[in-house]
């Protein structure tokens, strides 16, 4: 498996890493820690022009550790979804499991610990980061991470290596299932859409008022109906924006109003 983590600097990553990586030994789990920064620490300075180099080493190691079935834990800030997804992708490549686990902490916090162990990134471009921040999954809900660490409370690591084998068993049965039938991992695909689809048209419904706050229980109930009714039915090609546009008259034809 591959654990990805992502937080900002001196959110606790790396203490968080050799730790779970102990304890991951001590089940006869064979794994490895890896991250840009390890190899950015292996050079006496920094230089611009080494970044390529590390981040296309990190990307390989990362790779020959899965050949190898070493589970990797990636320590790295994996600031950006764009940096999460390649990881991602480099697990499904290597049909291997991953779960992402999102460690955080307030925005003093960080500083404060930034000074602790030496400020070697200036405070400044941490309290940059949080702002620019995106919290994993804001965005996209493939990013929405496997586990989140508020690492303010002490950190009870059997109980996140307990989280970490059930998601991971979850997850490999998931894989099995999609492999002896890869139609229904289709549909589950295509009801994930329809459903986030019609959350977003009842949000904005509520939204511009057009559908008031008491009948909020009512279309919830309408909507599940309207997703088991698809869920039942045989579909051949999926038009989204038929979909939509059925949802929508069903909602009339259930609510008594007019939407369209
Ligand atoms: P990162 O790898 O995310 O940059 P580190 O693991 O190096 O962060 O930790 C940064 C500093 O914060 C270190 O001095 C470390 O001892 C301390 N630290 C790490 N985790 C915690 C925690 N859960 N609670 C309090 N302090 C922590
Ligand atoms: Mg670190």
């Amino acid at each position: 498996m591959i654990i990805i983590l992502t937080g900002l600097p001196s959110v606790g990553k790396s203490t968080f890493s050799k730790t779970i990586s102990k304890k991951m030994s001590e089940k006869n789990m064979d794994n490895i820690i890896l991250g840009t920064d390890l190899l950015r620490e292996s050079f006496p300075i920094w230089k611009e022009s080494y970044e390529k180099y590390i981040r296309d080493s990190n990307t390989y190691l990362i790779k020959k550790a899965l050949e190898n079935k070493f589970s990797v834990i990636v320590d790295d800030t994996n600031y950006y979804n764009s940096k999460r997804r390649d990881l991602i992708n480099i697990a499904k490549s290597y049909d291997t499991v991953y779960i992402t686990i999102y460690l955080k902490a307030p925005l003093n916090i960080l500083l404060t610990r930034n000074v602790q162990r030496g400020q070697k990134i200036p405070n400044e471009v941490i309290k940059d980061m949080y702002e620019k921040f995106d919290t994993p999954g804001s965005k996209y809900s493939w990013d929405l991470p496997d586990i989140e660490i508020d690492t303010m409370k002490k950190i009870n690591y059997d109980e996140i290596l307990n989280e970490i084998l059930k998601i991971s068993k979850f997850k490999n049965l998931k894989a099995i299932k999609k492999l002896e039938n890869p139609k229904m991992d289709f549909l589950e695909n295509d009801l994930q859409k329809i459903d986030s689809m019609s959350r977003q048209i009842v949000g904005n419904l509520i939204k511009t008022g057009k559908i008031d706050n008491k009948e909020i229980k009512k279309v919830s109930n309408i909507r599940k109906s309207f997703l088991k009714e698809f869920k039942s039915i045989e579909h051949e090609k999926i038009n989204f924006k038929k979909i939509e546009e059925e949802f929508l008259i069903y909602l009339n034809e259930n609510l008594k109003k007019d939407f369209i």
